[in-house]
């Protein structure tokens, strides 16, 4: 009987036990996912292995530090500096980060692109910058404050500030800001935001439970639009074949894990 968790604060709302208990129960696998709310990052670790977890996924605001508390980490995510799943291989905690190759499995069907634009600058930003790097596509970070660039510019990013944007053409728009979250905010003042998606063919929001003002805009302006929940849908089915070292079929997980998203 395997033992596996979401680890964040909050994780009330999250929606990773649902997907990964209807996986467990349609491919018969003996185990149960749960919900592990942790205020203090560093006890991640110390939780994980007093519980005798086999596996756990990790959300805001504690990525960075599951990443250190890790053995090993494999894959995009010694680059990106963040996890969001652990598994447990001998003993060890093996961090990896699916968020990344969910995102660009997410974007495939928009097709060819060779540029694109990041709205923000988080951890959500860097991973997806990486990814996008990682396939030769070439991103420029825009973030509304210097603060956060800093690390974008050090690995080799073109990035700009609100200030000292000028609108150019881009493939895709990406949103990997919080606004819009709570709130019917754009990412980017009006102004710069309509003429940047005038030149644009497609637009994708990390955002996933609700329409934002940045993708009704981008619908208004003709762009072919995506949001977040394929991006989680993939993150999700990466994660859980790790857990059973991937093992498994990916069409059977995906099919199982769809349902979460319409019970
Ligand atoms: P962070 O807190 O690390 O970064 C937030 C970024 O958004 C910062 O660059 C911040 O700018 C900017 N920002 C916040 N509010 C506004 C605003 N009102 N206007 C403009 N910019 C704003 O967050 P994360 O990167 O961890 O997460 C971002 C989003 O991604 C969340 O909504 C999260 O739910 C979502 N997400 C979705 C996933 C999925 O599977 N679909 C997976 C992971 C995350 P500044 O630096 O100036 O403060």
């Amino acid at each position: 009987m395997k033992l596996f968790s979401i680890f964040g604060n909050p994780v009330s709302h999250s929606i990773s036990p649902k997907m990964h208990n209807l996986a467990l129960h349609a491919l018969h696998l003996e185990g149960g996912y749960v919900r592990t709310p942790l205020e203090d990052g560093s006890t991640l670790r110390q939780t994980f292995e007093a519980w005798k977890m086999d596996g756990a996924n990790v959300t805001v605001p504690h990525k960075e530090e599951a990443f250190k508390q890790c053995d090993e980490i494999r894959g995009l995510a010694t680059k990106i500096g963040a996890i969001n799943t652990i598994v447990k291989e001998k003993g060890k905690l093996i961090g990896y980060n699916t968020d990344a190759p969910g995102f660009m499995r997410s974007i495939a069907p928009f097709g060819v692109i060779n540029t694109a634009l990041i709205l923000g600058a988080g951890g959500t930003a860097k991973a997806l910058a990486l990814a996008l790097k990682e396939s030769d596509i070439e991103v420029h970070v825009l973030n509304r404050s210097d603060g956060r660039l800093g690390d974008f510019k050090a690995k080799g990013f073109t990035t700009s500030n609100w200030e000292n944007f000028t609108p150019k053409e881009y493939d895709l728009i990406v949103n990997t800001t919080s606004a819009g979250l709570s709130d019917e905010a754009l990412p980017l003042p009006k102004e710069l935001l309509e003429p940047t998606l005038e030149k644009a063919s497609f637009a994708f929001d990390v955002i996933y439970n609700k329409p934002t003002a940045f993708l009704s805009l981008a619908r208004e302006k003709g762009l072919t639009c995506k949001d977040g929940a394929d991006m989680l849908l993939y993150q999700g089915v990466l994660a859980f074949n790790l857990f059973f070292g991937n093992s498994l079929s990916e069409a059977k997980i995906t099919k199982a894990m769809k349902e979460a998203f319409t019970l």
